[in-house]
């Protein structure tokens, strides 16, 4: 029982915690101290006008009405006529339907009044004497407000009646509020109901505005679930704005993107392991799956023959030594491959290269072979694995282009050393070509070949020379031989 208001609390709570929310409500009460404000300002300006126009109006009534008295009795002496002026003559004078006069002395003491509407036992509304001899001494102010007996309010204007520059008392007028009272009400009614229009305006359209600014917000943060769910292709549609809201979308837009490519590299390299992984099982099951024949032929014989027993031994042992380059050669291409920095020297590639091709003697192989070496070109790189590519390059050469020139060469272009084998063999066939550096590839014709390597030398070449920071590329025209080149960074001086 006692649940049902405070779970209704907490419902407009948590709707009220939504940033379309909290920034409607704070914008509607920005307006409405706004409007409050303005309107008090407003109210209390039109005031003052409407006090100062009376007054003014006030103050040339008797002005004219002081010169006119005066023409009347011009005739008469000055004495009598500062008599006339402080007597009740000149109060009748100054009064009118809705005015009032008075006519105080020097010492704010009332001499005369003219109630022109008020019955006579009733006074016109006054001030304290103070204020009066401060009119007198200091000059009077605009206007006054007073409360008359009855209760009302009225607007007094006071004007010192002067002879030449000696004061001779002052001359009150004053008429009712009420007039200026209603209008002033009419204007505080109709901005009350101006800013309550206002503001139910602003509450009808604000959540839509806001709603509509913040929409690409709830976009983000529908299309972020949606990445977090696995849907790596969602984008948001990022406005027309250069605003805060549209750099948020591209920036989000730039993650999902960058989120979406990185997953999808992990899913080619791991489909790559994949791969990898079977094409190594395939390589390593056929030599033992050999022995395992061998070995169940010996076994089931009573006697071997030694000629036979020679022979099958001497196949394991070739089977078996296959499978052990083919397992050396994976771990050369894991360890570069997996990012190991190589233990780099300082190398002349001249020297270096004369001493590779001289130990492979690759002239006692019957292989026509000619060098084009430049001297003074140097590199970083660690020996024992450029040793390795320049045998790889020579192997492949010596088994796919048997009986070939070999051109071997090292020069420099644009801040990179290469080393160039060009073989005069049959070449690569345009279908191979594209593939040879690739883990496992070999030609059609290399398959043929019983003494075919597993399709490893080129991919350790090029993991050798990429963990160099370098690059490795080859060229055929088939028939014509064909040409592998390793670029190597040139060593920094120092
Ligand atoms: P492994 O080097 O592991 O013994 P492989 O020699 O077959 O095996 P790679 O050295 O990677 O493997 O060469 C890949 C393929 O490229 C070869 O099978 C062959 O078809 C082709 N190839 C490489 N070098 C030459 C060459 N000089 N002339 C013609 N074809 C070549
Ligand atoms: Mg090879």
């Amino acid at each position: 029982m006692n649940h049902t208001p405070r779970l209704i609390a907490r419902l407009i709570m948590a709707r009220f915690r939504s940033l379309r929310w909290r920034l409607t409500a704070f914008y509607l009460g920005l307006l409405a101290v706004l409007l409050l404000v303005g309107g008090v300002a407003q109210y209390f300006a039109a005031r003052e006008v409407l006090f100062r126009t009376n007054a003014q109006v006030l103050t040339s009534e008797y002005a004219a009405v002081l010169t006119a008295f005066r023409k009347q009795n011009v005739n008469r002496p000055a004495t009598a006529l500062r008599a006339l002026i402080l007597s009740n003559q000149f109060s009748s004078e100054l009064a009118s339907r809705h005015t009032s006069a008075a006519i105080f002395d020097v010492n704010g003491g009332r001499v005369a009044q003219a109630p022109a509407t008020l019955s006579a036992t009733e006074d016109v509304p006054t001030l304290t004497t103070q204020q009066y001899l401060d009119a007198i001494s200091g000059g009077p102010k605009s206007y006054y407000i007073a409360t008359s007996g009855d209760g009302s309010t009225h607007l007094l204007v006071l004007n010192v009646i002067r002879n030449g520059t000696k004061a001779l008392g002052l001359a009150q007028l004053s008429i009712p509020t009420d007039e200026i009272d209603q209008t002033l009400r009419a204007d505080r009614q109709l901005a009350i109901i101006g800013s309550l229009l206002v503001l139910l305006v602003a509450l009808l359209l604000s959540p839509l505005i806001v709603g509509r600014a913040l929409r690409p917000l709830e976009q983000v943060s529908a299309t972020a679930g949606a990445l977090a769910a696995g849907d790596y292709k969602q984008r948001v549609a990022v406005p027309h704005t250069s605003d805060e809201i549209g750099k948020l979308a591209l920036a989000f837009n730039q993650m999902a993107a960058g989120i979406d490519q990185a997953f999808e590299l992990r899913r080619q390299s791991e489909e790559e392991m994949r791969h990898f992984v079977s094409d190594a099982s395939h390589e390593l099951r056929t030599p033992l799956t050999s022995i395992a024949g061998y070995i169940d032929v010996l076994g089931r014989r009573e006697t071997v023959d030694p000629p036979t027993l020679q022979a099958s031994l001497s196949a394991m042992q070739q089977e078996s030594s296959r499978m052990t380059r083919l397992v050396n050669d994976l771990l050369t291409l894991t360890r570069f491959e997996s990012g190991t920095t190589p233990q780099r020297q300082r190398l002349q590639l001249d020297t270096f290269l004369n001493q590779a091709l001289d130990e492979l003697s690759l002239r006692a192989r019957g292989v026509t072979e000619f060098r084009e070496i430049q001297s003074g070109i140097t590199v970083d790189a660690d020996p024992e694995a450029l040793r390795r590519v320049v045998n790889n390059l020579a192997q492949n050469a010596l088994k796919y282009a048997a009986g070939a020139e070999q051109r071997w060469s090292v020069f420099s272009v644009n801040g990179r050393a290469a080393i160039r084998l060009e073989d005069t063999g049959p070449g690569i066939s345009r279908q191979d070509l594209p593939h040879v550096f690739e883990r496992f590839y070999r030609g059609d014709t290399a398959r043929d070949r019983s003494a075919g390597g597993s399709g490893l030398g080129l991919a350790i070449a090029k993991s050798i020379v990429e963990a160099h920071n370098g690059s490795i590329e080859a060229q055929s025209e088939p028939g014509k031989g064909a040409t592998i080149t390793a670029w190597l960074p040139l060593a920094t001086k120092s």
